[in-house]
């Protein structure tokens, strides 16, 4: 095994140094995985209940230290990590409840009894991208231990350190050796082999479009279940009806927060041409008074990109002749830095509205009416989250309704939560994450006819 070293991205530094994992670690993890399957999905269902409660509790005991971790290596504001953590937390008790309410269905037919019962599925692979490492982990981890299922996890290779902290936790809150494990590693290497490990039944991934695909694919071999998280280009449409001063005040956080490294970034903020001189004024108030620096800074608003790759590719979409409306502030290296950056006004056909940046750089695109609206909103590859301003709810239901999206929400950016469905349409993702819809994807229905 080689070494990762795990950058923190606010200094550029090595922060730690852990063993890279290959293609036999993760070998050995699924021998594991599958090994401990036919204990786990035999624990009663309150007993393993109150095992993914001991789980909830023993995480948030460590909240503190997992939040700080997860804001160093991730270069998130510490408040937003404990948001993280808090919904991590959140994730495990909300699928707490779903053992002891995985019902199947009685069917009437002729001669007997008709039943239907939702089985795990074995060994899942889980993937993981480095924007949001735990919550995401627990967004898969949650809902497949409920159903009864064992697990590899592969965090990225970027952001390690809170899933391999996880591993532990979940041994000391009382999960069985082998039902959680977890594998540091390239995905070119790990990942790759989880996608076709013929002991492997599912691979959940959260990720970009194209490793996405080779995932469809490589999966294919075997005809693993797989769930597709997968990336954004989300429009955030005002209405010259809108309250412009709160739909402006929102817009910055919505496109800028986790530095823009978000799938559900509102990257292109679509404004009725009426209204744009109100917004852009209230959108510059907004974007100059966001705070960047230290994520361990309780101030601060957005940190610093990932990497110095990401920190390049983010800066290929502002060339010199970008029409920058207004940028925030940005600190100076060492650190991937780079500031809150509005184009404008941009077209849906200019790269930056195109492609999904991850970065803080948002496009505002002018529109004439709600047809316009819609049909720049929906001009894209993808369909994952997006967001309506308008006081007319007549108007507001029209347009979400139209809109081929997975997640939207009206007068509000909010796209995540615990207890509802999040995923994609298009080549967005296919599957849905939490709420009631997650635990379709970790099981498999059985019918049982019993002759009377
Ligand atoms: P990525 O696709 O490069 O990597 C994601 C994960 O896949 C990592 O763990 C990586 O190691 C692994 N991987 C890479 N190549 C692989 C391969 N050939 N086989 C198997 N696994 C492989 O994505 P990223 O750069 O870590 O994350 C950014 C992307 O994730 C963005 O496109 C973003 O939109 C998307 N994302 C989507 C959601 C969502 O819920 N829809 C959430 C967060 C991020």
């Amino acid at each position: 095994m080689s070494a990762i070293e795990v950058i923190e991205p606010a200094t550029a530094e090595v922060m730690e140094s852990i063993p890279r994992a290959g293609a036999e670690e993760v070998d050995a993890a699924v021998a594991a995985a599958k090994a401990a399957f036919p204990a786990w999905r035999a624990v009663d269902p309150a007993d393993r209940a109150a095992i993914m409660r001991s789980l909830a509790d023993e995480l948030e005991r460590r909240s503190e230290d997992l939040s700080r971790l997860e804001a160093r290596n991730a270069g998130k504001p510490i408040g937003d990590a404990r948001g993280e953590i808090g919904m991590v937390v959140e994730t495990y008790r909300y699928y707490s409840a779903a053992p002891e309410r995985l019902l199947g269905q009685t069917i009437p037919v002729a001669g007997g009894v008709d039943m239907t019962f939702r089985e795990p599925l074995g060994v899942v692979g889980l993937i993981v991208p480095w924007n949001f490492p735990l919550v995401i982990a627990s967004w898969k981890c949650a809902p497949a231990l409920a159903a009864g299922n064992t697990i590899v996890l592969k965090p990225a290779e970027l952001t390690p350190l809170t899933a391999l902290e996880l591993e532990k936790i979940a041994l000391d809150a009382g999960l069985p050796e082998g039902v959680l494990n977890v594998v540091a590693g390239p995905g070119s290497v790990c990942g790759k082999r989880l996608v076709e490990h013929p002991d492997v039944a599912k691979i959940a991934f959260t990720g970009s479009t194209e490793v996405g695909r080779g995932i469809a694919e490589g999966a294919a071999g075997t005809i693993k279940r797989v769930t597709l998280e997968l990336g954004g280009k989300s429009a955030n449409v005002v209405f010259a009806d809108a309250d412009l001063a709160a739909a402006a005040a929102a817009a910055p956080s919505a496109v800028f927060g986790n530095s823009g490294q978000d799938c559900c970034a509102r990257s292109r903020i679509l404004v009725e041409r009426e209204a744009m001189d109100d917004f852009m004024t209230e959108l510059e108030k907004a974007v100059r008074a966001m705070k960047v620096g230290d994520p361990l800074d309780e101030d601060t608003a957005m940190g610093p990109l990932i990497s110095a790759d990401q920190l390049e590719t983010v800066g290929s979409f502002v060339p010199d002749d970008a029409p920058v409306a207004f940028r925030g502030e940005a600190p100076e290296g060492p650190g991937y830095w780079f500031p809150p950056t509005v184009l404008a006004p941009m077209t849906n056909d200019d790269r930056a509205a195109r492609e999904e940046i991850f970065g803080p750089v948002a496009c505002v695109i002018p529109f004439s009416g709600e047809e316009e609206a819609i049909r720049l909103a929906n001009d894209t590859i993808y369909g994952l989250s997006g967001s309506v301003w308008t006081e007319n709810g007549a108007r507001a239901i029209r347009v979400v309704r139209a809109l081929d999206t997975g997640v939207l929400s009206v007068n509000s950016n909010s796209s995540v939560r615990v207890s509802t469905p999040f995923g994609g349409f298009k080549q967005s993702g296919v599957g849905r994450e939490l709420g009631p819809d997650a635990l379709d994807h970790y099981t498999d229905v059985k019918n049982v006819y019993f002759a009377t």
